[in-house]
């Protein structure tokens, strides 16, 4: 019998660019019994469910304006972990960084990361995550053996590859819609070093870009791309590569000293005096165009010479936690992260168009990120054979609505490119965005599967409603 009230729990919540705002019912369960609690007092007021673990998305994924969220932060127990098969089973709201932090210094590391280490087992296995090594270890989904989740039924299903295995597929990367993860287990892989060895190359182009993560990829265990998207003409899509592989076997003289969690940890100050926490404040004046075209530039000139060093694994996949809360420097209106996913083939013809309306309207994005992807079974997948480009646009009241427009403008050029997107990022898909890209095939399956697990419709996001809203 559900004791949960409303009263008292609403709360505004944002997303992770501070672009939205949804007030919602807060809950934080403690266990499977609350989130049952949780699914009784929606069917009595007929309010909506969704999930939300560190509210990391940086769309609307995990808000549910007017209905209740579920903040799964609180279930964060790891519930076994053993460290000779490298197997731990985890609850939902288990960061990467509880996750790493237990694992690393018994030579293991999470197969797949993002690039914050603040999310939550639960949500990335919702968006189903990628990692700079997607190319060639797939997305988080793959190294799942098995979970359990709480349909709003109420029922609790297993799924694993073998079992309930149309669920397994459709709700890793299903958004929360069709259930609520509840444990997780994973494989974590085995590691002989602390550290990676880094090579940094610059690129002078955007085809160059691309065909150095094309060609490098095959050599290394992880790539990735920094783009500099504020310089047109010859120069567009400049940028440098950085491509890193594990340490093996004598490689590394001191493996146990490396493994410590005292050379993986981040350090908290800057040149051991200035504290990270606010630097964000003096990044503020530069989160226009005239600043972040200097920032660019000067990254670029930096990274002209191609060099090789070596990182701990911290370091080199959680660059973006160096400087804690760095979206807030885009100041009050936020920032809105736009990442398409195109084939190899066409990736660079698409790109160019887009990169060069947004310098046009004066518009452009202030950080670009690239990597190199590989096609996974997932249902909702995002990914295939070819490349990926984040870019990051600051968000006023001055620009929204020209933003957004030229946003669904580059939604067409890459369904005409025959690209994808990915839910934990964009919020200007629309359904028949959708609809082109995933195929009435797959929307027809998911649809399925959500009557079948949610007949009365109580799991619901602002980004199930934008996205899938209206049969
Ligand atoms: C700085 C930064 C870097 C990033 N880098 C990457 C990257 O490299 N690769 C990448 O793929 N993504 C990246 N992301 C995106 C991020 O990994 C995803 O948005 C991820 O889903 C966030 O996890 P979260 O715990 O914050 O989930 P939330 O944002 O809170 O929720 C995300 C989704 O998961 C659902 N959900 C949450 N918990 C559960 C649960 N227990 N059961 C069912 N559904 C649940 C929510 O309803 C929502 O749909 C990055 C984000 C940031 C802010």
């Amino acid at each position: 019998m559900s004791t949960l009230t409303l009263e008292r729990n609403f709360f505004p919540l944002q997303n992770f660019g501070h672009s939205l705002t949804a007030p919602a019912y807060v809950f934080k369960p403690r266990c499977a019994e609350e989130i049952c609690e949780a699914f009784e007092l929606a069917g009595k007021t007929g309010l909506t469910v969704a999930a939300r673990g560190a509210g990391r998305s940086y769309n609307d994924a995990s808000l549910n304006g007017g209905g209740i969220v579920l903040d799964l932060s609180g279930m964060n127990r790891i519930i076994n972990w053993d460290p000779v098969t490298g197997r731990v089973a985890a609850e939902p709201g288990v960061t990467l960084e509880q996750l790493w932090q237990r694992v690393e210094p018994e030579g293991w590391w999470p197969p797949v990361v993002s690039g914050t280490m603040f999310t939550t087992l639960g949500g990335c296995l919702a968006a189903n995550i990628h990692g700079k090594n997607n190319f060639r270890m797939g997305p988080i989904g793959e190294h799942v053996i098995e979970f359990t989740a709480i349909l709003p039924t109420g029922a609790e299903v297993t799924c694993s590859p073998n079992k309930n295995a149309d669920l397994f597929y459709a709700m890793i990367s299903g958004l929360g819609m069709l259930g609520i993860f509840t444990s997780i287990t994973m494989q974590m892989k085995r590691i002989e070093s602390g550290l990676l060895e880094v090579h940094a190359w610059p690129v002078h182009n955007l085809h160059e870009h691309l065909a150095f993560l094309f060609d490098k990829a095959p050599d290394f265990d992880y790539t990735v791309g920094w783009m500099d998207t504020m310089t047109g003409g010859k120069s567009l899509g400049r940028g440098q590569i950085h491509a890193a592989n594990y340490l093996h076997g004598d490689e590394d003289p001191d493996p146990q000293k490396t493994m410590k969690l005292e050379n993986q940890i981040l350090p908290p100050r800057i040149f051991g005096v200035f504290p990270k926490s606010i630097l964000y404040i003096f990044m503020k004046p530069f989160a226009n165009n005239l600043g972040w075209s200097a920032v660019n530039t000067a990254k670029y000139v930096a990274s002209l010479r191609a060099h090789t060093f070596r990182q701990s694994h911290a370091a080199f996949h959680f660059l973006l936690d160096y400087v804690p809360n760095w979206e807030l420097s885009y100041g009050r209106g936020g920032l809105i992260q736009y990442q398409s996913f195109l084939p190899k083939e066409t990736a660079e013809e698409a790109w160019r168009g887009m990169l060069n309306i947004s310098l046009k309207r004066g518009m452009p994005s202030y950080l670009g990120v690239t990597k190199r992807h590989r096609p996974d079974q997932f249902l909702m997948t995002h990914a295939l054979d070819g490349f990926s480009l984040a870019l990051d646009f600051k968000v006023t009241n001055g620009n929204r609505a020209k933003l957004s427009a030229m946003l669904q403008e580059f939604d067409k050029v890459v369904l005409g490119a025959g690209g994808r997107f990915y839910f934990a990022k964009n919020s200007e898909t629309r359904p028949e965005t959708a609809m082109r890209f995933l195929g009435e095939e797959t929307i027809a399956k998911f649809r399925k599967l959500k009557k079948r697990c949610d007949p009365n419709g109580i799991l619901e996001s602002d980004l199930y409603r934008r996205v899938f809203g209206n049969p």
